[in-house]
């Protein structure tokens, strides 16, 4: 297993020796690497067992820095970047030469983003080098939003976790493009609503979760699996089909009738968005347990972060 603690000089001479540390973020927690090491890059792949053609987000501390990495910055993409970071946010940006190809599968933007996240900030600030950091989970399992769910799944293959308690935000970043100066494609959706991103560069288009979209790689169907069929619907849906002992509830703001507590999740008691998003992946993997084989969930209000929790959940739902 891994150690668990808040030493960031530890995780610095750590991650300067070329090894990987799991950082929290207001995300999720991601497994970091330097990303101009490309020896450092591979372990990451071969840690999560990721496949090389999805592009990992390189993780940095200040506007500055980030200009050391990218060719230009759209005037949209500064207008977002000087709104939303450090925030849950990430936007693709023409590389320069000093990212390595293997960060980006060989595409010629790459994912940028500056976290929220005060233990992390300090680190990136202490490294002469940003940090690759995917979620830190096997390639295809629900993103961990807590120390323990890290150690409980890559413990064995990092030595140090750096804990920054549960993320406050609970879902992956927002991805945002821009095929010209113009021109602005959300293609993952994420902490950062649409709705928030509008309200300063106007309409953006919507493309994600696309299995042949050449821009994100990534975005396959299936995805934040927790191992058991997932049966998505609006409570009334859910409320009509019949349950048995193994049946399990992950719902909105109520809990469903006729099943058992232990196998009952409400996300938010207190109707918040912002609460079902921090709850979503820790009650995915609490219900991955041997007496569960279903899970009935509650698609969420179709606005702000609902379109990425049900977003979260149809690709959960995925064969
Ligand atoms: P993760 O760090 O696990 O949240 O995954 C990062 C995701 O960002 C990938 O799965 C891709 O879908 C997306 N991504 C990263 N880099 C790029 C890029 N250069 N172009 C498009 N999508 C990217
Ligand atoms: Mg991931």
């Amino acid at each position: 297993m891994a150690e668990i603690g808040i030493d960031i000089n530890k995780a610095k001479s750590i991650l300067e020796a070329g090894s990987l540390v799991a950082i929290p973020t207001e995300t999720v927690y991601g497994l970091a690497g330097n990303a101009f090491d490309q020896k450092a890059v591979a372990s990451i792949f071969e840690v999560k067992k990721r496949p090389s053609f999805d592009p990992l987000i390189v993780h940095t501390h200040s506007l500055d820095s980030v200009k050391e990495l990218v060719k230009k910055i759209p005037t949209k993409a500064l207008l977002l970047a000087e709104r939303f970071w450090p925030g849950p946010l990430t936007i693709l940006l023409p590389k320069k030469q000093v990212i390595p190809d293997l960060v980006t599968s060989g595409l010629d933007t790459v994912a940028i983003r500056i976290p929220q996240q005060s233990l992390t900030l300090e680190l990136l600030k202490s490294l002469d080098f940003p940090l690759v950091a995917p979620s830190a989970n096997p390639f295809g399992y629900v993103s961990p939003t807590s120390a323990q769910h890290v150690n409980k799944q890559l413990g064995e293959h990092i030595e140090y976790i750096l804990d920054g308690g549960n993320c406050t935000v609970g879902l992956e970043s927002t991805i945002v493009g821009f095929d010209d100066e113009a021109k602005a494609t959300i293609y993952r959706l994420g902490g950062t609503s649409k709705e928030k991103i509008e309200s300063i560069i106007g309409t953006v288009q919507v493309n994600d979760h696309s299995t042949s979209n050449p821009k994100a790689p990534g975005m396959l169907a299936s995805h934040y699996s927790p191992g058991k069929k997932v049966i998505l619907g609006s409570f009334e849906e859910l409320e009509k089909i019949e349950k048995s002992s193994s049946t399990a509830s992950i719902t909105f703001s109520k809990p469903l009738k006729g099943i058992g507590i232990s196998h009952t999740v409400v996300l938010a008691a207190d109707g918040k968005l912002t609460t079902a998003a921090q709850n979503l992946f820790s009650a995915l993997r609490e219900l991955d347990k041997p007496s569960v084989k279903t899970i009935l969930a509650e698609r969420a209000p179709d606005h702000g972060l609902g379109l990425a929790i049900n977003d979260r959940l149809k690709r959960a739902a995925a064969e």
